[in-house]
């Protein structure tokens, strides 16, 4: 019998890798950035004043005249076409977590019938997509299902390639009719600006210079690689990017073997090719190597701004899903693809840096860069203290559920971590800064940080990979994330509550220097009360470990571990208060993007239920019952041959092993679908998310064990779903 498995198996010892030429032979300095209408191409293109303009738009935000608008859109136009491009398309990031794209051609007739190809300022600055099927939440009634993209500058257009066609991308943001926001990209860019307008308000308490600061970004993104023709003969791979059962390998993860291996070549060969196509669109890729599941891999990109590295990163993961078919390979992005292995994430390096050329959480090297520092550093920590439950919610999806304290990732609890030497420098703050100073202060003042932190930080041997909030050096390393998900996601939350926490921060040093304090020690003081006060979100141990969920459980730290729970917080009054007063969400906003997070892991949760129904009926039972059959004829003929029963006492055995099995997985089946029957009826989406979370999801686990179970029984060449062996070790 030839099923879809045993011929993917036949084939992947067919498969050649797909030689590229790296690179087309050029050094990645002669590619970067060739497909984007970058700095190079401006110049190019666009005359003296829309240049200027245009600049201005990007490095200030200002709006753009009409006129230069149709200048600017002529110079894309003429630079796109020059590279043979046919179509423009504003590409925006919608809820789903995707990334969205309607192409228009620049073709167009005139009302004396003359063909002619044009791009004007209208079409480059707004777009009406036929946008009713995006999820809304509500904010779009199907009457006034207008969605309008507007274009964001500060994000440059690109050029994307899919087999010979050649497409002219806007960045934009995603907005209804009225302006409420239905994107990623919105929110991100206000959180962005309410972070740098707070940040440079409290940098002048250092230097008068700066006058801009930005957030900073450095994903690390985590996939998996695995054969196409087998990904396809998994129905559950093909329908939820992830297994709904298999069986553990012999061989698993056990032996690190895997970790910083040999990338085998045909991985190679993908990661080569998709790397091409990131350095084209000014992606700047560092690093690639082997994560510590088999069959899992990692790349990371220089850290940019965090707009530009959001659009980045899902531009990359879109790049990726393509090239992967290239090499008749899939690429997994999602948290979870087998059980029993590591999931992955989406490392988020987060800081912040000024215009002057600082990266404000780098440590100094004098006590007035170092008390910026400092300002900054203890900023974070109070401002992850105060919001624990938002980066948590920030972070919650189907898939990352399934990775959050399953001891091989940062568990759901938000904890910070510092390390030894500035959680001593952190004491030393809070010890020797007593309620007033002295003349002796500018002493105190010098703690001599700056003779220790650097030296010590950058030699950063003291690290704690558990961490789900890190220190490492000069960023913290948000590790919680995702890898499917949008870092906007995380972004936004961070960012506003940075901001939120600056903006406190001033009014607090601003009072006690109206108060007749000296700027300095006021801000020592509220430095030491701060660390005081988010003592408990302080970490250092071993953040897997149970003793630390019952640890955090007494600091009153939480430990939601599904998306329906975690989501609840962005819901909190505190949670309302903040987006508001930091304009970065309205009322109705927030509720909106909960509504489509909630109906979002509904779907996905409904989507899984399905298919493992799908599975275990209409594969795995046949399966089952063939091979019994099998058995049956066996110990009929020998019954035949009138054998006493003893001596087939092994197959009957198995026969009722696996009755048992079949059984069960048949009424677990059942029950599943009645279960999610009765979530369906519900109108609520909180309701019906906590339904398919508590109600439907439990008899995934239940059902998988008994198919598993029948795996290790069955008879090999009767399995029809490609094994998680086969699966795993590509090479
Ligand atoms: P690792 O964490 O693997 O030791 P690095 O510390 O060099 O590697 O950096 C990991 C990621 O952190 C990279 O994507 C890098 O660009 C990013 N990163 C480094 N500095 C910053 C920064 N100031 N802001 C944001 N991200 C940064
Ligand atoms: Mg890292």
């Amino acid at each position: 019998m030839s099923t879809q498995r045993h011929t993917a198996l036949q084939d992947l010892v067919v498969v050649e890798g797909k030689k590229i030429k790296h690179y087309s032979g050029k050094r990645i300095t002669e590619i970067f950035g060739s497909h984007v209408f970058g700095e190079r191409a401006m110049r190019e293109f666009l005359s003296d004043e829309a240049y200027k303009s245009l600049s201005a738009s990007i490095k200030a935000g200002e709006k753009m005249d009409r006129k230069i608008a149709d200048q600017v859109a002529a110079g894309m136009k003429g630079w796109a076409e020059k590279m043979g491009v046919t179509h423009f398309s504003h590409w925006f990031q919608p809820l789903t977590g995707a990334t969205a794209e309607k192409h228009d051609s620049f073709f167009t007739i005139k009302g004396d019938g003359t063909a002619i190809e044009i791009f004007d300022g209208d079409a480059l600055i707004q777009q009406e997509p036929d946008a009713s099927s995006f999820p809304n939440g509500g904010i779009r009634a199907t009457f006034e299902a207008r969605g309008y993209t507007a274009w964001d500058p500060s994000s440059p257009a690109f050029v994307i390639e899919t087999g010979y066609g050649k497409t002219l991308c806007i960045p934009t943001i995603f907005i209804a009719y009225n302006g409420e926001s239905l994107d990623f990209k919105a929110p991100l860019l206000k959180s962005i600006h309410a972070l740098d307008k707070a940040a440079v308000d409290v940098c002048h308490y250092f230097d008068k210079n700066v006058s801009k600061v930005v957030a900073t970004l450095g994903w690390e993104q985590e996939y998996f690689v695995i054969d196409e023709k087998m990904a396809n003969a998994r129905p559950d791979v093909v329908m939820c990017g992830r297994t709904l059962v298999g069986h553990a390998p012999a061989k698993g993860q056990q032996l690190d073997d895997h970790y910083f291996g040999t990338i085998p070549e045909r991985v190679f060969e993908f990661m080569q090719d998709f790397e091409q196509e990131a350095y084209k669109l000014g992606i700047p890729l560092r690093t690639r190597h082997n994560e510590v599941a088999p069959g899992q891999f990692e790349c990371a990109p220089i850290y940019e701004e965090a707009n530009i590295a959001v659009d980045h990163n899902s531009m990359l993961m879109d790049i990726m899903a393509k090239v992967a078919k290239r090499h008749q390979l899939q690429c997994l992005l999602h948290e979870k693809p087998f059980a029993g292995v590591n999931g992955s994430g989406k490392h988020n390096n987060w800081s912040l840096s000024t215009d002057t050329g600082v990266n404000l959480l780098s440590p100094g090297k004098t006590p007035r860069t170092n008390l910026m520092f400092l300002t900054f550093f203890v900023n974070t920590i109070k401002a992850v203290h105060d919001n624990a439950d938002l980066m948590r919610a920030a972070i919650a999806s189907a898939g990352n559920d399934h990775r959050l304290g399953a001891n091989e990732a940062p568990p759901a609890i938000i904890s910070v971590y510092i390390g030894k030497y500035l959680t001593q420098v952190l004491n030393e703050v809070e010890e020797r800064v007593k309620e007033k100073f002295n003349e002796q202060d500018e002493v105190i003042l010098k703690l001599d940080i700056h003779k220790q932190i650097p030296e010590l930080l950058l030699d950063n041997t003291d690290r704690n990979r558990t961490s789900p909030f890190a220190f490492t050096g000069n960023k913290f390393e948000f590790r919680a994330v995702g890898s499917e998900a949008n870092c906007a996601s995380p972004m936004i939350v961070m960012n506003t509550i940075m901001a939120d926490t600056l903006k406190k921060f001033k009014a607090d040093v601003d009072a006690l220097i109206e108060k007749g304090d000296k700027k300095e020690i006021a801000i020592m003081q509220v430095l030491r009360q701060y660390i005081a006060d988010s003592k408990k979100i302080r970490f250092e141990g071993d953040n897997y470990s149970e003793a630390w969920a019952k640890e955090a459980e007494k600091r009153g730290l939480n430990n939601k571990k599904t998306t329906p729970e975690a989501l609840k917080f962005y819901e909190t009054e505190a949670a309302k208060t903040l987006f508001i007063n930091n304009e970065i969400y309205t009322e109705r906003e927030l509720a909106a993007r909960v509504e489509i997070m909630l109906e979002d892991y509904v779907k996905k949760i409904q989507i899984e239920a399905r298919m493992m129904g799908y599975i275990a009926t209409n594969h795995i039972l046949p399966a089952a019952i063939n091979y019994q059959n099998t058995l049956i004829e066996s110990v009929k003929g020998m019954m035949d041959i009138g054998l006493d029963k003893k001596t087939f006492k092994a197959q009957i055995d198995i026969i009722e092993s696996i009755n048992g099995h079949i059984q069960v997985v048949k009424d677990e089946v059942e029950a599943m679908i009645d279960a999610r029957k009765k979530a369906n009826n519900v109108d609520d989406m909180h309701k019906k998310a906590d339904m398919y979370c508590n109600e439907v999801k439990p008899y995934f686990d239940k059902i998988r064990y008994h198919i598993d179970k029948l795996e290790l029984i069955v008879d090999d060449k009767l399995w029809p779903l490609p094994k998680y062996r086969e699966m795993l070790f590509l090479r």
